[in-house]
């Protein structure tokens, strides 16, 4: 990296003179305030609102559904295990990109405080998996082996790796044009393609048990980590698009076509991991409507980023806005936050 992105200025910053990314030497990047990007401070604060820890949620009724042999067929059973192994590493991977990757090319104080935010939130969305598995009894080791074990779930995360390289090494220029479009296209790996797409089929399919209250805690454990997705999405949307706007020149109409060709080929992946998942129909899915919910989903993104259409797919899951738009109404809010405030309290 040509510029240290730990250090401390002389002289008094101001608002114009921050920058997303490439601070100039005199930009002290230890000091927040005063605040450039209100939209970061802003979902710092969305972040945090939204506080939740996954031991707080009861798992007597799943575990007691769990292990009555006839509450789940076989193919229920291995979309539910099949969106466990997912996810327990995927959110693993999202976190270790962050604080290995991104915080340390990002170098405005602002987006780090929401990229700190958010590294907790995915060493609780990590831990939350392995709650699930452990009060469900399920093999830890086949469910956290997964992500290489089974084709599909490998094939996803691969596919997202691959845009690491170069990134995680200490010569990468961001002040070039090839630079920063490396890690422009990290950043729609992980915000758009990971937590944006690859997410997706296991929301819907594990709301799906939920709507028919059926293991409840697991899937308002899910329903929490979609509402912090969401977030982390939106997040990483504003974050690309600004950096494209402060260089201009960088996003040319080739690189239009590279980031098209990038989410497409992670689409088809995503419609052969459905497809392991979910060989045969249940709860009113299957293979057709998630592809096809996956086309909708991947067409907001491509707008988002400024990109046309691709499938013009409609949403044949409208509940699932309302899922996403889940404000902080639930008791379970309400009585948290009192116990944090008392339980805070040190005694000594
Ligand atoms: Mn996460
Ligand atoms: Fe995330």
């Amino acid at each position: 990296m040509s510029e240290p992105c730990f250090r401390m200025s002389k002289e008094r910053i101001t608002v114009e003179n921050k920058r997303i990314i490439n601070n100039d030497r005199a930009v002290d990047c230890n000091q927040l305030v005063p605040i450039k990007y209100k939209w970061a401070w802003n979902f710092y604060l969305d972040g945090c609102a939204n506080h939740w820890m996954p031991t707080e949620v009861p798992m007597q009724r799943d575990i007691e559904q769990w292990r009555d042999p006839n509450a789940f067929s076989p193919e229920e059973r291995h979309v539910i295990k099949r969106t466990f192994g997912f996810f327990s590493t995927a959110e693993t991977l999202v976190g270790n990109n962050l604080v290995l990757a991104i915080y340390k090319i990002i170098d405005n104080p602002e987006c780090r405080q929401y990229l700190l935010r958010q590294a907790f939130e995915e060493a609780i969305h990590v831990h939350a998996f392995q709650y699930i598995v452990q009060s469900l009894s399920l093999d830890e080791r086949e469910m956290f082996n997964m992500y290489r074990e089974v084709e599909a779930i490998y094939n996803k995360d691969e596919y997202v790796m691959s845009c690491t390289d170069g990134i995680l090494d200490s010569d990468i220029d961001t002040k070039t044009k090839k630079g920063l479009q490396k890690f422009l296209k990290n950043l729609v790996g992980f915000y758009a393609i990971t937590e944006g797409i690859f997410f997706y089929s296991g929301f819907v399919t594990m709301l799906s048990f939920g709507r028919q209250n059926r293991i409840p805690g697991t899937c308002e454990q899910i329903q929490y980590i979609l509402r912090d997705e969401s977030i982390h999405m939106n997040f990483g949307i504003e974050l690309i698009n600004t950096i494209r706007d402060e260089n201009p020149g960088v996003w040319d109409s080739e690189f239009d076509q590279e980031i098209i060709e990038f989410i497409k080929t992670a689409v088809s992946l995503e419609h052969n991991y459905s497809a392991e998942c979910l060989p045969t129909g249940i709860l009113g899915l299957n293979t057709d409507l998630l592809k096809e919910y996956i086309e909708y989903i991947a067409d907001r993104r491509f707008e988002r980023l400024r990109l046309p259409k691709q499938y013009n797919a409609s949403n044949p899951f409208p509940w699932m806005s309302e899922v996403i738009d889940l404000k902080k109404e639930k008791n379970f809010f309400e009585t948290r936050v009192t116990e944090y405030q008392t339980g805070g309290a040190l005694e000594w």
